[in-house]
């Protein structure tokens, strides 16, 4: 039996968080979401790497369970740095994630880099060396350390990324690249996408919540089966041996489409070229999204073998049946029932049986099988405008 993985979360060191984001809750929300294993997030930060040493305790196997409750739940040691930098004369900003194997490892990782770098400033700390530069200085402390590329498309601060990305990894991390194993796909891209790309096939496909709070963890997550170490882990990543991965419609990103936030523009990527890529309204250049992107670096026809299945948030769906706001009161009462009644919900979304899910709710299986069948109607999301996934539902009859 696999279980879940989110190895992209923040604390509340970073910014735009939630003040609340402490290790209890992402534990507590992992329970009832169903995830067996979550990032700690933050490692870097001097006062979220404090807490990580006191709170949690070592399973022995380089993963981490709280000392005090939700224990079942296992913590990775993770954290989000930002690279900005030149090279080849363009200004780079980077995201990276790191997975590390052990507290004395992120110590020597934190001691290194604070020497050049205010690691206090975010939990996301930015720093001004290059991903091939940084990369080197972590792997020659620790060659177990994971270094994925994060959400790998996005405009700004990724890899691949239309404003000040690169075209390949192997420009970005030069005789580095042998290294890298995995990239993450971020939420408004899914694996067919990352498939039309020959240079990333070699690569694994992870996906992440990227939560800034804890009610988002899990948004997007993997499915692994291997053993519950972060050898066996770190092992799965290299080698590929992913279940699948839970994946938005990527539609719902906040980047999918090209456009303009300020001018409510937002435009497929051919419609876009029309345009020269400049905004009808404004007449500046318009951001331009992950699908536009991708189809730049698109090279290779054919389907993606990497397993995944979509998902929507249940609060959202559950908006959707309730007529009314994903935070609303209503939404969160029905939600904690289910999740009390049904269990996890991943499992609801995922796996559970459609009568079961009738015995509880019959509206929520009817959506639930229109979920997992992809039968949705997509707006799509442009320029930092999250888009909009909406299930296709029989009218219901009589109110
Ligand atoms: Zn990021
Ligand atoms: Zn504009």
């Amino acid at each position: 039996m696999g279980f879940f993985a989110d190895f992209h979360v923040h604390s509340r060191y970073s910014r735009s968080t939630s003040p609340g984001l402490e290790l209890s809750e992402l534990a507590r929300w992992a329970e009832i979401k169903g995830i067996g294993v979550v990032g700690s997030g933050d490692f870097t930060h001097p006062s979220w790497f404090r807490s990580l040493e006191t709170n949690l305790t070592d399973c022995a196997s380089g993963l981490f369970s709280l000392k005090q409750n939700h224990r079942s739940i296992h913590f990775i040691l993770s954290s989000e740095i930002s690279l900005i930098y030149k090279q080849n004369g363009k200004v780079r900003k980077v995201h990276l994630l790191l997975l590390a194997p052990s507290l004395a490892t992120v110590e020597k990782i934190n001691a290194s880099l604070g020497r050049r770098f205010n690691l206090r400033a975010d939990g996301r700390p930015i720093l001004g060396a290059s991903a091939r530069d940084i990369s080197a200085e972590i792997l020659a402390i620790d060659d177990r350390v994971m270094i994925i590329p994060a959400h790998i498309w996005t405009p700004w601060f990724s890899l691949l990324g239309s404003r000040s990305g690169f075209d390949s990894l192997e420009e970005c991390f030069e005789d580095l690249s042998p290294n890298i194993h995995a990239v993450e796909t971020g939420l408004s891209a899914d694996p067919p996408m990352l498939a039309k790309v020959s240079s990333l096939r070699r690569f694994t496909v992870l996906s992440n919540s990227d939560a800034h709070s804890a009610q988002n963890l899990g948004r997007e997550a993997n499915e692994l089966d291997c053993p519950l170490t972060y050898d066996g882990i770190a092992r799965a990543i290299r080698c590929g041996e992913v279940v699948r991965t839970i994946e938005f419609f990527p539609e719902e990103g906040k980047y999918h489409h090209d456009g303009h936030r300020q001018c409510a523009i937002s435009l497929t990527p051919a419609a876009a070229r029309e345009m020269a890529d400049i905004c009808p309204v404004c007449g500046k250049p318009l951001t331009l999204g992950v699908l536009h992107r991708v189809e730049d670096l698109a090279d290779v026809r054919g389907e993606s073998l990497r397993p995944f299945s979509y998902q929507i948030p249940l609060r959202q769906v559950l908006a959707q049946l309730l007529h009314c706001g994903e935070n609303s009161k209503k939404v969160g009462r029905s939600y904690f029932s289910l999740i009390e009644r049904l269990g996890p919900e991943f499992s609801i979304m995922q796996s559970l049986a459609f009568q079961t899910i009738a015995a509880a709710d019959e509206r929520l299986a009817v959506a639930v099988r229109a979920m997992r069948e992809n039968r949705v109607r997509r707006i799509p999301g442009f320029d930092g405008v999250y888009g909009k996934i909406i299930l296709d539902l029989p009218r219901a009859s009589g109110g």
